[in-house]
């Protein structure tokens, strides 16, 4: 910046305690709108889309660009957000571009909180056996692509952990193994997520209900159409949602289903296919499922501006206090 440039950054924060909703209270403490609008998405998905508590505190640092005469230039950027809350502790949002992408907000190991369009339909997800070819499954749906199976050849190996599953941290289920004949290999167009009986299935995106009925090796089956050629189809349900039948829309993130039992299927789980331009795709690794995580030198960069602005937050030094919330 030229010495004589008039438009200066000046950081500011606001911090004070939750009260009846987020929103009005970061309004109160003086967080301009567009910026509380981006921290209440970001801790949305943080906090798996539970509400703040009465109660919970935040405090937020953003930078603010500022002619010479004291107009507020822009929108302002958030430097950093930290609340503090009774039911998941501290988290912490640090504001970083990477090289190729937008400004957003990421927690501190470097996962974005941007929210993404289509997410797993399981709260807590652990796959037991991944997208791919792999020894005739019994369990499974033979057909994919959400048409109803033929029964097969019971015996197979099945529940394998797959290197996918366990490489992401998902924890897998003890293998087991029943005699079989024969040495087919099938493609499993998707993926089971274990879970109980009676774990809530959620829509994985905005759609319409296609299909919600028994069918065959799938069982209780939810076929959703997400528009721009994807769809979802949910198997093995208990049961179906109240209201879920062809032609009802449903918002990502619905109940619209329960985990089961049902079809061939040898122990509850949710079978978990994406139809992409009529072609199963790896769910996890389609990437409206998948959080955009900072990688290489993009994480290094990050992992110093955490460790500065945690430094910062600690002395409050560099920061100068311009605007305080109504914190008790
Ligand atoms: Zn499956």
């Amino acid at each position: 910046m030229a010495p004589d440039d008039p438009v200066v950054g000046r950081e500011n924060v606001v911090q004070g305690f939750v009260e009846e909703s987020l929103e009005d209270s970061l309004a109160r403490a003086g967080l301009p709108a567009s910026l509380s609008l981006q921290l209440k998405d970001a801790l949305s998905s943080a906090l798996d889309r539970r509400p703040l508590e009465s109660g919970d505190r935040f405090q937020v640092r953003y930078l603010q660009t500022v002619a010479a005469d004291g107009r507020e230039i822009g929108a302002g950027r958030i430097v950093s957000a930290e609340v503090t809350t009774s039911g998941k502790g501290r988290i912490a949002l640090y504001g970083f571009r990477p090289t190729r992408g937008v400004e957003q907000l990421w927690l501190g190991n470097g996962e974005s909180l941007a929210a993404p369009a289509m997410r797993l339909p399981l709260d807590t997800v652990s796959v037991t056996s991944g997208f791919g070819v792999r020894a005739d499954p019994f369990e499974q749906p033979r057909n994919g692509l959400g048409a109803p199976s033929r029964l097969g050849t019971v015996g197979a190996t099945i529940n394998t952990a797959t290197a996918r599953g366990i490489a992401l941290g998902l924890a897998p289920a003890p293998g087991r193994t029943a005699p079989r004949g024969g040495g087919a290999f099938l493609m499993h167009n998707g993926v089971d997520l274990l879970a109980p009986t009676g774990t809530p299935v959620l829509a994985a995106s905005d759609g319409t209900v296609v299909g919600a009925a028994p069918n065959a090796g799938y069982g209780n089956w939810i076929r959703v159409d997400h528009g721009h050629n994807v769809a979802t189809v949910y198997g093995h349900l208990s049961a179906f949602a109240p209201g879920i039948a062809a032609g009802v829309k449903v918002q990502r993130g619905q109940v619209i289903g329960l985990v089961g039992n049902t079809g061939r299927s040898t122990g509850p789980h949710l079978h978990f296919e994406v139809i992409n331009n009529g072609q199963a795709v790896d769910p996890i690794k389609f990437s409206p499922t998948r959080k955009a995580k900072l990688e290489g030198a993009d994480l290094d960069s990050f992992r110093k501006l955490v460790r500065q602005v945690d430094a910062a937050r600690q002395d409050e030094a560099p920061l100068r206090l311009i605007s305080v919330g109504d914190g008790r």
